[in-house]
Parts: structure tokens; sequence; C-alpha cells
């Protein structure tokens, strides 16, 4: 064991999962409201033999789901709340992604249902990302709800985000969460769905029950203030900050972050707002989704190889992507090959040797398509980013040798402590 210390709260014994080759030092969702630079944050779960959360759950899966059963329960969900009066009668948010073409094509043409979908936007949509927008909405024939939050108030929160918790990606999941329960609310459509189940990443005694396929709006998921306790939304904080402080300090006003904001529980408790995970009633799998989107809507995958993975077809519309995986390699250990890799050989389609190879030749990799609007975005400098950077490098993840950051330990063996 390291004698370094951890930060965060992150388990000071570094493993690999024996079968998906993930970190133990992969946080599970924290509250973001409370987040702030040394909160104390809890990680996946791995069982005695070394293996995770999410792998135990897949071989369940493989074991025991019944999916033909698990079909009818959708089914029977489908009839109570179908609406045949030309209204929606459910919400399915994404970009236009894989996972979310997927998702509304299957409730529309397979399951009748009338969905909405809606669109919490990128912070900068790449011109591969926009298309397959386009395409989402045109070819798959989907009523679309494209929400763009005031890029000002975004653009700060960001960079407070990065400043505070080198997490450039906060603001947009905060605002992204509390968007899909605010459209049930405006809309008066009292279902949605996500597509892939957290379990898939492995909850915290590794296993998923059968009431995880409902969003049960835990604290920290932006559903409903009440649910957060009795607190004061000025001293909710965004990007690691207070909010009364970022007013006082940047000029700003409460109407700026209302997209961030979790909305008054009895708002939604009296619309009866239920969100469930489509991943617990179908077999969910993104290669196949990436297949299928092909097929329906001419989905296009990048030209190029995304940095810091192998992959050409995951999350790729936002041109600050790889900022969240390279900022979460610099704080986990844990960087975009390890994330898509770790799937794949959940899913069987690679092996736990090929996912080791492909861990050791991309993760890190420093992504540089995008670096100029990134830090234009961020408004630092390319010095004052990489010092941040160094500023988050747990000691017992990171060793400098001749100048250089090394990782201490890597699933290959290879770290500088392995
Ligand atoms: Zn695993």
């Amino acid at each position: 064991m390291s004698e370094q210390e951890a930060w965060y709260g992150l388990p000071k014994e570094v493993k690999f999962c024996k079968v998906c080759n993930i970190t133990n030092q992969r946080p599970n969702s924290v509250n973001e409201y409370e987040h702030v630079r040394d909160s104390k944050k809890k990680t996946i779960y791995f069982n005695e033999e070394g293996v995770c959360g999410a792998c135990l759950n897949k071989e369940r899966q493989h074991a025991a789901i019944d999916w033909k059963q698990r079909e009818e329960e959708l089914w029977e969900l489908c009839d109570r709340y179908r609406r045949n009066d030309g209204r929606y009668d459910c919400i399915v948010p994404g970009s236009g992604g894989k996972d979310s073409v997927y998702a509304s094509w299957l409730l529309k043409y397979k399951f009748k249902m009338h969905p909405l979908t809606v669109t919490w936007s990128p912070h900068l949509y790449t011109d591969v990302g926009w298309r397959n927008f386009q395409s989402w909405v045109h070819k798959g024939g989907f009523d679309n709800y494209l929400f763009t939050p005031n890029g000002k108030a975004h653009r700060l929160l960001t960079r407070l985000a990065v400043q505070n918790l080198l997490h450039p990606f906060q603001p947009f999941i905060l605002g992204q969460k509390t968007f899909v329960t605010r459209m049930c609310v405006r809309f008066d459509i009292p279902l949605a769905f996500y597509g892939e189940m957290p379990g898939e990443y492995g909850t915290t005694d590794g296993l998923t029950k059968a009431d995880e396929k409902k969003f049960s709006g835990h604290a920290g998921s932006g559903f409903s203030l009440d649910m957060l306790g009795d607190v004061d939304i000025m001293d909710l904080k965004l990007g690691g900050l207070p909010i009364k402080e970022i007013i006082e300090k940047h000029g700003a006003e409460l109407n700026d972050f209302c997209a961030y904001l979790p909305m008054q529980g009895k708002m939604v408790r009296e619309k009866n707002i239920d969100i469930y995970f489509l991943g617990y009633f179908v077999k969910w799998d993104p290669q196949e989704c990436y297949y299928f989107s092909v097929d329906k809507i001419g989905f296009e995958a990048n030209p190029v190889r995304t940095e810091g993975t192998y992959s050409k077809y995951n999350s790729l519309d936002d041109r600050i992507d790889g900022y969240f995986y390279y900022t979460s390699w610099i704080k986990f250990g844990m960087g975009r090959a390890m994330q898509d890799s770790s799937q794949e050989v959940r899913n069987k389609k690679i092996t736990t040797e090929e996912g080791k190879a492909l861990i050791k030749k991309f993760d890190g990799e420093f992504p540089t398509r995008y670096y100029k609007e990134f830090l234009e975005y961020i408004g630092m400098t390319d010095a004052e980013f990489r010092a941040k950077c160094d500023e988050f490098r747990s000691p017992h993840l990171w060793a400098k040798v001749n100048g250089e950051w090394k990782l201490r330990h890597t699933p290959s063996g290879d770290g500088v402590d392995d």
C-alpha cells in the first residue's frame, strides 16, 4: 500500500477490477450542491475478489434477468402513460448521441409512445455532433426542445468549477439533470426515460436492486429542493462556491443561475413525475446503440479518433468533452480509454487484456484538438490550466519522476510504485 496521502477521501490502496480494469478510485455520484474542493467522495464497490460492482451487475444480468419479462413490464408501464389525444406522453432527454437516438426510437416506434425529446445544449457543439442532432430530429422524426443556458453564466460557472473542483462539466451535469424535471413540469408530462442505468457503473453495495429502475431523485440529482434538506438556496454551491458569494463577487443575480437550481419539491410532487431507466427494461449495449443509430438516422461517428481513447462514437458532440475525461484522469487516475474499454469488456466486446493494452496506449492523452477553444471558454491560459491540474494530483496517485508526472499504479502494473 502506498505511504502517500490520499486526497478527496479516495481509497489509499489503488486497485483495478480483475475483470474490466476500472479503478477503485472512481467516485460514485456526489451531491454537487455541497461539493467543495476537499469533499470526501464515495467510490465504487469492489468485492473481496477485486471485482467491481458494475461487473457483478453485468454477471447477474447475463445469468438471471428475464429480458422478455422486463419488456412486458415496459409495455405495462407505457400502456399506463400512453396518450392518444395529441399530447406528448413521455420525455426523452439527449443530445442526439447514439443512446438518445436508441431510446427515443424504441419508445416511439416499438412501444408506440409519443415522446418529446429535450436537449440541454452542449457547451460548444462539434460539427459532427450538430449534424447528428439534426439527423435525430429530421430523419428520426422527433419533436425536440433545445435549451441553451445563458452563455455568460455557464462560462462563469464552468470556470469556477475548474478553479475550485477541476470539474469542467459540473455546471453542465447539474443543469442537465434539473432540466429534465423542469421540462416534465412545464409540459405537464409525468414520465421521462433516461437510457443506461447507473448500476452499470457499480452502486455502493455492488448490486442493482429492482427499485432502481426508477430514478429516485437522490440528493445531488437536482431533482427537487426539499430532497437536499433544510437549506437556503443562496447557500447551495455552484462551481464549489456558495451562490451568494458568486453573486457578490461577479455581479450576477440569482436569476442568472435558475437553470441550475433544483425545483421546489411541492411542484414536482403535485405533478407525480416518474423517471425511469430504459436500461432496466431492455438490454443496453453502447456498441449496439451505435449500429442502431447508424442504421436508423445515418448517425456519424467521428471522422478521426477521439483523443484520449480509441473509440469514435462515444460522447462526441461537445468540444469540451475531452477535458472532462482528462481532469478525471488527473483526479482519479481514470482516463477516457479506461472508461470506454471497461464498458466494452463488460459487454464482452473485448478481453481484459485488450482493455489493459488500450488503457496503456491512450489513457491520459492530452486533448489538443479543441484546446484553444476550451481555454477561451474558461478564461485561462495554458500555464494556468496546467498548474491547476497539478494542484489536484493526489499524492497517492501521482509521483514526479525527472520532472514528469507519472501514475504510481496502472492496470498493466507498470506504474512507478507497481
Ligand atoms: Zn469491473
